[in-house]
Parts: structure tokens; C-alpha cells; sequence
């Protein structure tokens, strides 16, 4: 057993991004005994600590921060809260119990815990994953990658990079650029409209940076570093644009690699656990929030989620949360809806963390999304969207549901 790390803990909690940290404080404020977060990095504070850009905070600390203030702040909070942090401690598995086995360089233990918050966040697709052909030379980074480099270790990686993608998140990499005066040559995105909603397409403009929309990239060129991509535009024509790095943005799973071999239900369809309206999972003794229950949403929205999801795991320790047996499974059918979550509901009517229905498109798409179970159809919302926008439908909107399964889809219609 490494010195510092307990054998047993109230809550433990994996993951000391915006989520993990602020449910412990949560968890404390709640009276909760003994909060410990483990953190695989070697600092805890998530994906912020590299975001080193505006804006974070504002709702949270009624303060404009930049991302490495912001995540210093909830690491104080914790802190302060009487959290125990625990950072270069991976957790390798979970078990029912719960028990997580967990890796340090001093070695494999174990911890024992009344009850565990999955909080570890996302991961972005690869440039193979995006299935973008041509040599492999160095220079193409994810968004990730490319902070960690600038932010963490001080580096230049280029000056005239391409940014793949028109998500929330490719505009945190612009932000990034902008940060050391690096200037893209394009913004490139494949549909026909910004993924992320106005007014984000404003800002290559305003920066004077080409925004390319229905255009795809073809091909990476280079031998030892980028040189150019060949994109393909809406009209079907090919080009070079000459430049040397390629930013890959978007496609994001949740960093769920310890589902693999647990016992805990996986969504394939957000590719995180399936947890009910409480944020609690098959195995009632666990719980999840932040990007790893839904790619991708801001610091703030899981920073909420986080305190939210605390005070289910609160109630529950009092045993005061709603059996998880005789649930609703929600299921989608159809093409267009690419998730939703919750997927399970408990009937029980009382406030709840996840108190909406958090839906994501495969597509653009318009119409009426509707929920039926056997013969009874209800229309929900109507819905126009693009891929990756967040759309919620508060929980209250639903009919009475039985255990059983109920359906969602969105049926096409009029704008
Ligand atoms: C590249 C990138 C840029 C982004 N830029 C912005 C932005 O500018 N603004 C914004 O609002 N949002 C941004 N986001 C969204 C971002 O994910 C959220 O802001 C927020 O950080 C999510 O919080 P979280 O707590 O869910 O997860 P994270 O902040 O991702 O924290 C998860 C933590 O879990 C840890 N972890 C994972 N697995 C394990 C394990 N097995 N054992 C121990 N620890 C583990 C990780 O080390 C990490 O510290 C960005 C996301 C990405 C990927």
C-alpha cells in the first residue's frame, strides 16, 4: 500500500477535472466525511489546466477566468473543503464493492469506498479514427495535444496551421493559436454551417481566418513535417492549401476505458456508463458526471453537474434515493438521434441531477421528437439542429412512463 493513499474512503471519487472537484466539494458540504479524488496527472484540475484562454468561471465564481486560474480555483475549493487529492494515481480497475484497484509509481492498492463518482472526462477521436488519408508526417495534432504542448511545456508547434472542425472545442484550439500570436490559414469544416452555435463562426472572421464551409480534407502532405492538405470544396473541387500543421478537432468518446472490464452497463451510443436521472449506474453503488457521461459540454455545465450528481450521492449514503429497479429504458430509433441521456429513468418524480434529457444529433436535422411507448405517442420539442449542439428537453415534459422500454425519434418535418 503507497504511504499517503487510504484503504477505505465515504466517496471516492476518479477524475480532478471541473466535475470530479466540484462534486467533492459538494460531497463535504453535505457532511460527508472523507472525500478522497485520485488523479492520474501529475496536477489536478482536468482539461482547464491547459486551456490557458478565457472564458471559465463566470457562473461558478462570478469571475472571468482564464482556464489554468480556473482549475487552480476548484483545486483550492477542494481543497479548502477538507478533499484529499491524490495526483499520479491512476485507477486500473473497479469492482463491486465498490473497490478500485489503483496504480502508482510506488504501487498497486486498493480503496474501499462507500461510494465511487466516475468523472474522468473525454478523449479525442485520432486523425485515423477521422479516416484522413496521405503521408504521415509530423505536425497534425488534436486540440488536446496541441495545449499540452503550448501551455504545459511552452512550445511553438507551428505557425501556419489548418484547424479540422467547427466544434465548441475547435475554437478553444483558435483561442490557443491566438495565445502565441500562431496564425491558422483555414478553419475547415465539412458540413454547411458551423458545428457550434452562433455567434462562434464570428470569430475566424473577426480574426480574418478563412472559414471553409461543405469543404473535407483529402489528404495531409508533407514527408518529415506538414506542407499542405488537399481539400475537397462544395462545389467538388480540389485544392492545395500550402501550411504546416494540422489541428484534428471533435470527434470525442468519453475517457471510459475502465468500463471495458467492469462490471458496469456502457451506452454504446455516448460510449460512457448508462446512469439513470440521478447519475447513478447499473450498479447503484457508482455514479458518474461531466464529459464522460455526454462528449462534449463546458466546464461550467459539468462543474454543475458535478455538485448536482454529489447531492444524489449524498442522499443515497442516507439511503434516501429511489430503488433503481423497475425502470423506463430509453431507447432511440432512427438514424438521426446519435444519443440520449438519461437512458434509464426511475419513476420517481422528484428533482433529479440529470432533470433533462440531454440529446445529441448524428446529423442536421429538423422535425418533432416524440416519445412512445406501446400505442401511446407524445410530440416532445420540436427540434433544428446540427450535429454536437447541446438539446435538452426537461424531464417534467414527459407522460407518465411504465417500466418497460419507451422509444425516442425525431420524425422530419417543416422548418
Ligand atoms: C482539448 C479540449 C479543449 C477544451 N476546451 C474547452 C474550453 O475552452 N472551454 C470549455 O468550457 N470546455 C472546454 N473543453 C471541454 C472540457 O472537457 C470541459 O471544459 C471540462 O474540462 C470537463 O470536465 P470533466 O471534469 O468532465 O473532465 P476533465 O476536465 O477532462 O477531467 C477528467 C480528469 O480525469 C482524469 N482521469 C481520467 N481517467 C483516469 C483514471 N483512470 N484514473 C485517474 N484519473 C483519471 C484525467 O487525468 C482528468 O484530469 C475542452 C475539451 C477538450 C478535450
Amino acid at each position: 500500500m503507497p504511504a499517503d493513499l487510504p484503504a477505505t474512503a465515504d466517496v471516492a471519487i476518479i477524475g480532478a477535472g471541473p466535475a470530479g472537484l466540484a462534486a467533492a466539494v459538494r460531497l463535504r458540504e453535505r457532511g460527508i466525511g472523507h472525500v478522497v479524488v485520485l488523479d492520474r496527472e501529475a496536477e489536478p484540475g482536468g482539461i482547464p489546466r491547459h486551456c490557458g484562454h478565457y472564458p471559465y468561471g463566470v457562473r461558478e465564481y462570478g469571475r472571468l477566468m482564464k482556464g489554468p486560474a480556473y482549475a487552480r480555483r476548484n483545486v483550492e475549493a477542494a481543497r479548502r473543503a477538507g478533499v484529499a487529492i491524490f495526483p499520479r494515481t491512476t485507477v486500473v480497475r473497479l469492482d463491486a464493492g465498490p473497490l478500485l484497484t489503483v496504480s502508482r509509481d510506488d504501487g498497486v492498492s486498493q480503496i474501499a469506498a462507500g461510494r465511487v463518482l466516475l468523472s474522468t472526462g473525454v478523449r479525442e477521436a485520432t486523425r485515423a479514427q477521422r479516416l484522413i488519408g496521405g503521408t504521415k508526417p509530423g505536425g497534425v495534432l488534436s486540440t488536446g495535444a496541441l495545449q499540452g504542448l503550448v501551455y504545459l511545456e511552452g512550445l511553438r508547434p507551428f505557425e501556419r496551421p489548418v484547424v479540422l472542425g467547427t466544434e465548441l472545442v475547435a475554437f478553444s484550439a483558435l483561442m490557443t493559436c491566438g495565445h502565441l500570436g500562431i496564425r491558422p490559414v483555414a478553419m475547415i469544416e465539412p458540413g454547411a454551417a458551423t458545428t457550434a452555435r452562433w455567434p462562434a463562426g464570428l470569430y475566424p472572421r473577426l480574426r480574418g481566418i478563412p472559414l471553409l464551409l461543405g469543404t473535407r480534407i483529402e489528404e495531409i502532405v508533407g514527408r518529415e513535417r506538414v506542407e499542405a492538405v488537399v481539400v475537397r470544396g462544395p462545389d467538388g473541387a480540389r485544392r492545395t492549401i500550402g501550411t504546416d500543421g494540422v489541428i484534428v478537432s471533435g470527434g470525442f468518446r468519453p475517457e471510459a476505458t475502465l468500463l471495458d472490464a467492469s462490471h458496469l452497463v456502457r451506452d454504446p451510443r455516448t460510449g460512457g456508463p448508462e446512469v439513470d436521472q440521478f447519475g447513478r449506474c447499473s450498479d447503484p453503488a457508482f455514479f458518474a458526471a461531466g464529459n464522460m457521461l455526454h462528449p462534449v459540454e463546458t466546464a461550467g455545465w459539468c462543474w454543475r453537474e458535478g455538485r448536482a450528481v454529489a447531492d444524489a450521492i449524498a442522499d443515497s449514503l442516507a439511503g434516501l434515493l429511489p430503488a433503481r429497479d423497475a425502470v423506463v429504458r430509453l431507447e432511440t430509433s432512427g438514424d438521426m438521434l446519435k444519443y440520449v441521456l438519461p437512458q434509464v429513468l426511475v419513476p420517481d418524480r422528484r428533482a433529479a441531477p440529470l432533470g433533462r434529457l440531454q440529446l445529441r444529433l448524428s446529423r442536421p436535422a429538423h422535425g418533432t421528437l416524440t416519445l412512445r411507448q406501446g400505442t401511446d405517442a407524445r410530440a416532445l420539442a420540436r427540434i433544428d439542429s446540427r450535429p454536437e449542439r447541446r438539446i435538452t428537453v426537461p424531464l417534467d415534459r414527459l407522460p407518465p412512463l411504465v417500466s418497460g422500454q419507451a422509444q425516442l425519434a425525431l420524425q422530419d418535418g417543416p422548418r
